[in-house]
């Protein structure tokens, strides 16, 4: 059974019971952890969600809206995602960890979704954690498209949960788009190669209902190691 690494959060649960019932073995990490060390001795990485990104670390000053994360947790996520990527190791990167994921490869964000895209949709971190909020367009040929097949409306869109007020604005080395909202925000990339998947939504809130169970199977898939 894989071991997938879980970068540290305030909301765990629904996050261990995703990887678990896809049949992986979680490792909860600390700030304490080192890691090179966690690149080497898990199959996989799990970016997790939560506060702002510094803006300073994408060479932007802060919006009025900043809300930090955790102290460290930028430096220690940033670090972590690159050791796993250079590790060659899947990563699969919700919300704040599709941030942390873009600004790890240069990208950078937009701050405030309200008060930056003109005709936004519901995208609000006080959107209820367990319901719809908006439809994404999915990117046709791509993972994330080719994993969600069996429950895209018409092949190319489905609804998501939109708990966040940033998003990925440029993108970083290697990223491609993968889906979109209505409103133009991007909703999820993808590298191609090796497994390596940010969604801007929080699937693992939908374990009972099975919404998005085939990304945490397709990103179990690829954290097993050849037998
Ligand atoms: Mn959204």
């Amino acid at each position: 059974m894989p071991t997938i690494a879980l970068s540290p959060c305030r909301q765990m649960s629904d996050y261990l019971e995703s990887v678990r019932r896809a049949g992986a073995s979680p490792r909860e990490l600390t700030l304490a952890d080192q890691p090179a060390a966690v690149a080497a001795e898990v199959d996989g990485l799990l970016l997790t969600g939560g506060g702002d990104v510094d803006p300073a670390l994408y060479g932007a000053a802060p919006h009025s809206t900043y809300s930090a994360a955790e102290p460290g947790r930028d430096a220690f996520e940033i670090a972590l995602v690159r050791a796993v990527l250079d590790a060659g190791k899947p990563v699969f990167a919700i919300c704040r960890g599709m941030q942390v994921l873009n600004v790890a490869l240069g990208g950078d964000l937009v701050q405030d979704i309200p008060t930056e895209v003109n005709g936004a949709a519901h995208h609000d971190i006080r959107e209820p954690r367990y319901a719809l909020a908006h439809e994404v367009w999915t990117t046709q040929g791509s993972r994330f498209s080719t994993l969600m097949r069996e429950k895209l409306v018409d092949g190319e869109s489905c609804q998501v949960n939109s708990r966040h007020h940033q998003a990925v604005k440029h993108l970083g080395a290697g990223l491609e788009v993968v889906a979109t909202a209505p409103d133009g925000v991007i909703e999820a990339v993808e590298r191609p190669g090796t497994f390596c998947l940010g969604v801007q939504w929080h699937p693992e809130n939908f374990w009972r209902t099975g919404e998005f169970r085939p990304l945490f199977e397709g990103f179990v898939d690829a954290c097993r190691r050849p037998s």
